[in-house]
């Protein structure tokens, strides 16, 4: 596809969704301040070029490889980049020495290696902490048990180089969005009553952002919808 018909698709895909999120807001009787964070996994560099130059100030990727190079390439854009993928604890060093912000912070064995690596870039790196909204003995969660989460909020502003931001969480497979993100908005104000600056709840892709926002959140993650259906994980 050539560069310019792409830049159209991308421009109207953005359009809509920015359309969908003010309308979200709109309903929920929240200002239309909900940020974007465009979710460029699989996609290439060219493509985030596109982004930023449509407006797009924050992407999303979730594998370390992927994002230290399409980073790498884009560097000269200014783009925050949000890593929101599952973490490895040799990796997290080399992930935050090029993320903005790491999105998937959901074991205290990833705090010391996140902050080393903020502190050999030589500034502080924002973090949300990852929280799994499954229900107890569901099969591969993602996220820290939310019993857990104060604890490691208390790791993540300890340890120097990191910055507690917030919480992040994805809505299981499986279940109504609304349910699982009421009960975010009640793990995220409990996590607030102790860590006021945890300000920021990043909930919400392209099938559930409505009922992210009607829920609170302040991120929402959009891939599909912006990019189109990503190539099938092999
Ligand atoms: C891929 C991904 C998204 C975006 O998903 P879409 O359904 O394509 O919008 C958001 N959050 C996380 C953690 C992801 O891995």
């Amino acid at each position: 596809m050539g560069d310019d018909r792409r830049r159209d698709e991308l421009a109207a895909n953005l359009d809509a969704v920015r359309r969908r999120i003010a309308d979200a807001c709109d309903d929920a009787g929240r200002p239309d301040d909900v940020h974007l964070v465009v979710v460029t996994k699989f996609f290439p560099a060219s493509d985030v070029r596109l982004l930023a130059d449509l407006g797009v100030t924050d992407v999303g990727e979730n594998r370390h490889q992927e994002a230290e190079a399409k980073a790498a390439e884009c560097a000269d854009l200014g783009l925050r980049w949000h890593f929101i993928g599952g973490l490895q604890s040799n990796k997290a060093s080399a992930v935050a020495s090029y993320a903005d912000v790491v999105e998937s912070v959901d074991r205290a064995k990833l705090v010391g290696p996140l902050s080393r690596g903020a502190h050999g870039r030589g500034h502080e790196v924002d973090v949300l902490v990852q929280v799994s909204l499954d229900r107890p003995g569901a099969d591969g969660r993602a996220g820290a048990d939310p019993a857990d989460l104060d604890d490691l909020a208390r790791r993540v502003r300890d340890a120097g180089m990191l910055r507690l931001r917030g919480l992040m969480a994805v809505a299981p497979l499986g279940e109504d969005a609304d349910e699982a993100f009421a009960r975010l908005a009640s793990v995220h104000a409990d996590l607030l009553s102790q860590h006021p600056e945890a300000t920021v709840l990043s909930a919400g892709m392209s099938g559930d952002l409505e009922a992210a926002i009607r829920h609170g959140a302040t991120h929402v993650r959009v891939g599909s919808a912006v990019l189109g259906p990503r190539p099938q994980v092999k």
